[in-house]
């Protein structure tokens, strides 16, 4: 009998296309041929009901740009969540079930960083990405439907389409079995004690009057351990002193 994904991923948005090189390619193609996670997209457009097929409007009180529309978002958000009923929800807490999570791109959530990764993979099986366009979404479907905000760093993109490629390619490297070698998960940066990888090294030995350290030569398993630990507190240190606090 086929396994279930160990994380279903539904991404909701105006431009699938943007997703089919990421997902189809590399590590995440790999873990969805395993059946270790699944990628699934909705076409937002296809829930809007007019002849135009209009997915947005202008803000009410004025203002720039166009918002999307909570009623498409709802419906096309509805077709992927179809576990809760609305009056099961109180207002702000999100529809989800305990497995499930909405979450929408934006750059007023909370930052992503390898932590969230971590706790947002080991507790839900089914991750849904709602990703913003124009001037962002009507505030009703972040009340009703969405559990959390997500950025992914302080900076405006035009849509939350590479903000949810960033979150789906994080997460999924976490899942057990999608990374071959699961130390090499644990030895990278921002992983032990939230501290930078040490520098490496591979052939030549000596590249433009460059040579490697010779600790690395000596073959002395126990300095060499000494020295990657001195020197991940070391870069740490210069390149970000804010891990540190
Ligand atoms: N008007 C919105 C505001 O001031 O908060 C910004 C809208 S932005 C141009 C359009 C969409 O891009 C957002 O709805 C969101 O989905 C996505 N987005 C932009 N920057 C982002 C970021 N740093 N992190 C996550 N999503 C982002």
């Amino acid at each position: 009998m086929a396994h279930m994904p160990r994380i279903q991923f539904h991404i909701l948005t105006l431009f699938p296309e943007l997703f089919t090189g990421i997902l189809n390619s590399s590590l995440l193609a790999k873990a969805s041929a395993k059946g270790l996670v699944s990628f699934n997209l909705t076409q937002i457009r296809d829930f809007a009901t007019d002849k135009h097929k209009t997915v947005d409007d202008t803000p009410f009180g004025g203002g720039e740009g166009m918002l999307l529309k909570a009623d498409v978002l709802y419906r096309a958000w509805r077709s992927v969540v179809p576990e809760k009923s609305c009056a099961e929800a109180p207002s702000g807490s999100g529809l989800s079930s305990a497995k499930t999570i909405t979450i929408l791109l934006s750059p007023q959530g909370e930052l992503f960083d390898q932590k969230m990764a971590h706790e947002l993979t080991s507790t839900y099986s089914k991750i849904v990405l709602v990703c913003g366009h124009y001037e962002g979404v009507d505030e009703r479907f972040i009340d009703l439907c969405v559990d959390r905000e997500v950025s992914i760093g302080n900076y405006i993109l035009t849509g939350g389409e590479l903000p949810a490629a960033v979150l789906v390619e994080t997460m999924t490297r976490l899942v057990p079995g999608v990374v071959g070698n699961e130390r090499s998960l644990t030895e990278e940066s921002l992983e032990r004690d939230g501290l930078l990888k040490y520098p490496q090294y591979t052939r030549p030995r000596e590249f433009k009057d460059h040579t490697v350290p010779d600790v690395l030569l000596a073959g002395d398993h126990k300095a060499i351990q000494t020295w990657r630990e001195q020197e991940m507190r070391r870069r740490t240190e210069r390149k970000r002193p804010d891990l540190l606090k």
